[in-house]
């Protein structure tokens, strides 16, 4: 739901999640909140009771549009709603997957100084920021959530190892990445990635993960302690049960 549907669609219609959607895997549909609105202008927005600078958008056009949009989801879908706000909880890999699981997400985009409060309070399940800093609307943000969450959905990515393994999702920092040509401005590809040798380029893969993540991100490597206890020799690892094997892909 928002005030500039051509933002959204044209973000989310290139690149894989624009095939994604041709291909059935994901579907991105934009309401215009202006549709529904009954002022004879066509506004959306008014001046905040109590003063102060800027435009809040008004309640009726957005509560309407979101009854349209309800209204054709499934009964019985698991739906979630949505408002991408600088106020929400910061976004991360561990909510995207939480927002995976649902069949249907609405999100509402705010636009000049937000909403007004009660048609939050009416329809909003969760509030969700990208970060602590101010965009001048909620499109992009929604755009953001809508493309990790997508990648995380059957069939959008070729295989699930393509995000298990990355950055962040495998609890770590990812490790370098190299392909053609062998030299580039001088610089070569590690020896270890040519030799073939696959339990070497694991472990190499492996090092590597843990001191990017160590030198940018030690507060993950805190979490995850498994990584670390790998690259240590045998009998000098902690007895545990299992031990994770997913940073090095
Ligand atoms: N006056 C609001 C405040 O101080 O919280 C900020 C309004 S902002 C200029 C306009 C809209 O952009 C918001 O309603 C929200 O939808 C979106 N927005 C801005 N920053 C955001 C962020 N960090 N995360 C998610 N959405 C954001």
């Amino acid at each position: 739901m928002t005030l500039f549907p051509d933002m959204v669609r044209t973000v989310l219609g290139e690149s894989i999640i624009g095939r994604a959607q041709k291909a059935g895997h994901v579907s991105v549909e934009c309401h215009n909140i202006r549709d529904f609105t009954t002022d004879k202008h066509r506004k959306t927005d008014d001046t905040p009771f109590g003063g102060g600078v800027g435009m809040v958008m008004t309640c009726q056009p957005i509560y309407d549009c979101f009854k349209s949009v309800k209204e054709s989801i499934p009964e019985g879908n698991k739906t979630r709603v949505i408002y991408m706000s600088p106020k929400g909880t910061i976004f991360s890999h561990g909510v995207a997957s939480r927002l995976a699981e649902y069949d249907n997400l609405i999100f509402l985009c705010g636009h000049y100084e937000g909403v007004d409060q009660r048609v939050i309070d009416e329809i909003v399940d969760e509030e969700i920021s990208i970060g602590d800093y101010v965009v001048t609307g909620g499109e992009i943000p929604a755009c953001i959530v809508i493309d990790a969450v997508s990648r995380l959905k059957d069939g959008v990515l070729s295989a699930k190892e393509c995000y298990e393994g990355e950055s962040v999702a495998s609890g770590i920092l990812e490790y370098p990445q190299y392909t053609k040509p062998r030299e580039f401005m001088g610089r070569e590809v590690p020896e270890v990635l040519l030799s073939g040798d696959h339990a070497k380029i694991d472990r190499w893969r492996l090092e590597q993960a843990v001191k990017i993540t160590r030198e940018r991100r030690p507060d993950m490597l805190l979490s995850h302690p498994e990584f670390e206890e790998m690259l240590k020799p045998k009998e000098k690892r902690k007895k545990r049960k299992k031990l994770d094997t997913g940073a090095a892909e």
